[in-house]
């Protein structure tokens, strides 16, 4: 899963990273109102965490102006304001939820999961593909009664594919979601992933839509290795 975080304290955005990476969520941090709005028109976010006070515009007025635009993705406000107007107004303009600093790592993270849970339709945590269980929160792989190690790139790719199952997916949407912004991805990583998360959890798990991308593929049943 990808994160924008848009936090311009940054020794918050520090500790927020460092939180849910280990949860296997990776996270992109914004500084102002500006670097959100340019990071979210060039690459794939599944949900934005916002602060209010940033320094080159209200977070309430970048988030009503988002909406405007057609933004979808799930919002969490993060903020130290914390009356009941401000609440109030912070879900009016769009955000799906409200955490008030200062905040325990342990419920942001517990929120986010919820909310993208909600974003892909899933109501349950664990995601399932015929015989195949994937929990993103854990990282924790079956299939069948057999547990499977998955790397955590492995675990952010079956996640996109489990969470958008009728859809294909092109390599650079892929990529966003396993490598986040990093732009010094060899060309070939994600086939390597693609071909690992292959050998161990079967061919027919991941298809090759030949020129658009990839999509998941029949659900699995009995043991295909
Ligand atoms: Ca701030």
């Amino acid at each position: 899963m990808h994160i924008l975080l848009c936090e311009d304290d940054p020794l918050i955005a520090a500790g927020i990273v460092t939180g849910l990476q280990a949860d296997n969520l990776m996270v992109e941090v914004a500084n102002t109102a500006s670097m959100t709005e340019q990071l979210l028109s060039c690459a794939h976010f599944d949900l934005l965490i916002l602060d209010l006070g940033l320094p080159d515009m209200d977070g309430q007025r970048l988030l009503e102006r988002l909406r405007r635009q057609g933004l979808r993705l799930p919002v969490l406000i993060l903020s130290a304001r914390d009356t009941i107007d401000d609440r109030v107004n912070g879900l009016r303009a769009g955000a799906d939820d409200y955490l008030l600093k200062p905040f325990d790592l342990r419920e942001l993270s517990a929120r986010i999961l919820g909310l993208l849970r909600r974003a892909g339709g899933h109501s349950a945590a664990v995601l399932q593909h015929g015989d195949l269980q994937f929990d993103p929160a854990s990282g924790d792989c079956f299939l069948g009664q057999q547990r499977i190690e998955l790397s955590r790139r492995e675990q952010a790719l079956i996640t996109a594919l489990l969470q958008h199952p009728q859809q294909i997916l092109s390599a650079d949407q892929l990529k966003d979601r396993v490598y986040g912004l990093q732009d010094d991805v060899e060309s070939n990583a994600l086939n390597v992933h693609i071909h690992n998360l292959r050998r161990k959890l079967g061919n027919e798990l991941i298809e090759t839509v030949r020129g658009l991308g990839y999509r998941l593929g029949k659900p699995i049943t009995g043991n295909p290795l």
